[in-house]
């Protein structure tokens, strides 16, 4: 059981690349902590760090309370669990599970022990005498995950480990990831792209973009709470519309329809007044017609995807769009006029100067 602590953390590359900026964060013993953002924002870079697979540039990274920048690999006692499983094509399933404790020389009888347990955790138990050929690609990441959680480690590290996996696989695997976090209670970083992974799976949740941790928080923060554009864009799907434009006389135009930002601005209006300001609002919380205490926006339909839960609906008002998310039974006619309600509590208000939120 593990706690970990990075404090301005800094990794940069010996071409000179900045791959991650003074990434700080402190995680408690047992915590799931997923980092997300974009391909490239040093999500991977900062994992790599605390595996030790990859030197500290600067900062400091501590396990227990203890300095660890200078540990190896073994002597951080972390388990690492990468997007490609490679597992060992002439041993079996129970022989790839339990060959990192054989070369560690543990008693056989020990090891059939430890493989048999981890097997029941990952559903495995009927598949120990086959090789890996054998298996499908959810049963292979199975067994890659079992070869690291039967080392008994404190920190629990994992690349993208479902990504080669298809859409089906990667919602049973998501779910028997977190079941495996509860029974084995490892502290755990988690990296993906995915932002559905992250909010399913993570205590909390690191969003970064171009090497900089952009908001901490867990999801249930990052979705009502977003600190900036980047984050309130990235964490829903679809993602929060975005209108830009600038206040004027307290208003804003949203498309062919005229807001007054009163409701929503209150005691900023004035200091906002003739500055460019970005307007949020996430399809699902629109509600159909004109409801109490929202914007009314008038709109014509260009699009309408039915999913079975609810219809994606693609607006147009003057030369804004946006999508709705709405009741697939209210699915609107193509081509015609929509009016629907934002609520005013609804809504986000960005600095479109430093994309930071309006609060
Ligand atoms: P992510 O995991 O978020 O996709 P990475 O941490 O793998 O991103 O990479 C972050 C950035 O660092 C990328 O721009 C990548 O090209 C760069 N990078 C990764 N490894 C190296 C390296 N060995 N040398 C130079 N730049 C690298």
């Amino acid at each position: 059981m593990s706690t970990m602590e990075l404090k301005n953390v800094n990794k940069i590359y010996p071409n000179g690349y900045h791959a991650v900026h003074d990434f700080n964060l402190t995680i408690e013993q047992g915590e799931f902590i997923v980092f997300v953002g974009p391909s490239g924002c040093g999500k991977s870079t900062t994992l790599r760090m605390i595996a030790g697979l990859e030197d500290i540039s600067s900062g400091d990274f501590n396990i227990n309370g203890k300095r660890a920048n200078e540990l190896g690999p073994r002597e951080r006692e972390v388990a690492m669990v990468f997007q490609s499983y490679a597992l060992y094509p002439n041993m079996t399933v129970f022989d790839n599970i339990g060959f990192g404790l054989s070369l560690q020389g543990v008693d056989d009888d020990v090891i059939e022990e430890r493989v048999n347990k981890t097997a029941k955790i990952l559903g495995l138990t009927d598949y120990l005498d086959r090789f890996p050929r054998a298996l499908s690609g959810g049963q292979r990441q199975r067994v890659a995950i079992g070869r690291s959680i039967i080392r008994k480690v404190g920190i629990f590290l994992m690349d993208e480990p479902l990504s080669n996996l298809d859409a089906k696989q990667r919602v049973t695997m998501r779910a028997e990831i977190a079941q495996i976090h509860r029974e084995a209670g490892a502290t755990t970083i988690y990296v993906t792209h995915d932002q559905t992974e992250a909010m399913t799976l993570a205590d909390r949740i690191v969003v970064m973009k171009d090497g900089y941790v952009q908001q901490v928080g867990t999801p249930k923060e990052l979705y009502f709470d977003p600190v900036n554009v980047f984050v309130a864009g990235f964490i829903g799907e679809p993602p929060m519309n975005f209108v830009r434009g600038e206040v004027k006389g307290g208003k804003f135009a949203l498309g062919d329809n005229v807001l007054d930002l009163a409701p929503v601005l209150g005691g900023k209006l004035a200091q906002y007044e003739g500055k460019r300001i970005v307007f949020g609002f996430r399809p699902e919380s629109i509600e159909l017609g004109e409801q109490a205490e929202s914007y009314h926006i008038s709109s014509t339909v260009e699009l309408t995807e039915m999913l079975g839960d609810n219809t994606n609906v693609y607006i147009v008002t003057g030369t804004e769009r946006a999508i709705l998310k709405v009741d697939p039974h209210d699915t609107p006619a193509l081509d015609s006029k929509l009016t629907f309600s934002i609520p005013h509590k609804s809504v986000y208000l960005f600095d479109d100067a430093t994309e930071m939120v309006i609060k």
